[in-house]
């Protein structure tokens, strides 16, 4: 009996995994395409700053609109890219989108553009020359742009490392995305210069337990102690907010506070959003 449940889950798992094989070689030969044919496009989601109460970052995330499955999440098509080198030129592709969207926000206050940089693009040392001369050509000041990375890209090491340092030289921000929920150490972690930790959304969800709280508490204990600010993502939640504000988080996002959106929402509508959902009284605890 328990041998006959155990060949039906293998059988199921494999055609599962099947299935699964087969869905990435289509994602693979559409993405192929999905470059030429113009289909990438990206959004932007805004974390608020909890002090100053107004914008100040905003995300910029790639999405695909596919044409026969319609608009496709990055979960399910950066991994492939990843894996098939396609992610240099959808890279450069978010890159030079969002450097022209940072330039038509000129006029916001103190306002960066974060983009995802996966670990591959880090490994690339021209890629500091090419952000420079790409900056250059668009006017836009480096402060108003930032590169995130994730823990992984931190422990590939060189020449990441010194990539790295090449991009925080030009004056572009460095942040470590979802951090907590990778496998880099505390001693790597002080051999770069980072400006922002990003706390991953998995600790914004434990908030409320006494853990959550704690293992948010210390990372912002840590990024005091680097000199780094903090951005608490994915936050839904009211309470949740108010939590990460008494816990001295610098910023949050989330659904909460707005999804990401189609650039040209952003500038009128969402500072709307937000400051009516400030000023409301709607968290007592965060309006200090
Ligand atoms: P990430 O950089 O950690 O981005 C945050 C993700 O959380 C985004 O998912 C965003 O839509 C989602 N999110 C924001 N607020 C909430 C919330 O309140 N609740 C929940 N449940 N989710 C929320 P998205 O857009 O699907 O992106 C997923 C990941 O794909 C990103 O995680 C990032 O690692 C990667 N990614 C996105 N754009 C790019 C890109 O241009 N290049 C690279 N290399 N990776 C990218
Ligand atoms: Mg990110
Ligand atoms: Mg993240
Ligand atoms: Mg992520």
């Amino acid at each position: 009996r328990a041998k006959d449940t155990g060949r039906e889950r293998a059988v199921w798992f494999d055609e599962q995994m099947h299935v699964d094989s087969v869905n990435r070689v289509a994602i693979e030969n559409d993405l192929r395409h999905a470059l030429d044919r113009d289909e990438l496009l990206v959004e932007y989601q805004p974390a608020f700053d909890l002090r100053v109460e107004r914008i100040c970052h905003v995300e910029a995330l790639v999405r695909w609109r596919h044409p026969v499955r319609g608009l496709v999440g990055p979960q399910e098509f950066i991994p492939v890219a990843e894996e098939t080198g396609l992610i240099h030129r959808i890279g450069e592709l978010v890159l030079a989108r969002a450097v022209e969207q940072a330039g038509r926000w000129a006029h916001v206050p103190d306002l960066r553009v974060w983009v995802n940089v996966a670990p591959q693009q880090l490994v690339d040392r021209e890629f500091p020359a090419r952000l420079a001369a790409r900056l250059d050509r668009a006017g836009l000041p480096a402060h108003r742009l930032g590169i995130e990375v994730t823990e992984s890209a931190l422990v590939a090491c060189s020449p990441a490392g010194e990539v790295l340092e090449g991009i925080r030289a030009l004056g572009v921000a460095i942040a470590i995305d979802d951090f907590g929920t990778g496998y880099s150490s505390l001693a790597r972690l002080g051999e770069f210069p980072v400006d922002v930790i990003k706390v991953d959304r998995s600790f914004v969800h434990d908030l409320g337990t006494p853990r959550g709280e704690a293992l948010v508490a210390g990372i912002v204990t840590l990024a005091r102690a680097i000199g780094a600010h903090v951005i608490a993502e994915g936050v839904e939640t009211l309470p949740q907010l108010t939590a990460l504000s008494a816990l001295g988080v610098d910023s949050a996002s989330g659904y909460l506070l707005a999804r990401p959106s189609a650039p040209g929402h952003l500038p009128l509508t969402i500072p709307t959003e937000a400051s009516f959902r400030w000023r409301t009284g709607l968290h007592p605890a965060v309006a200090r």
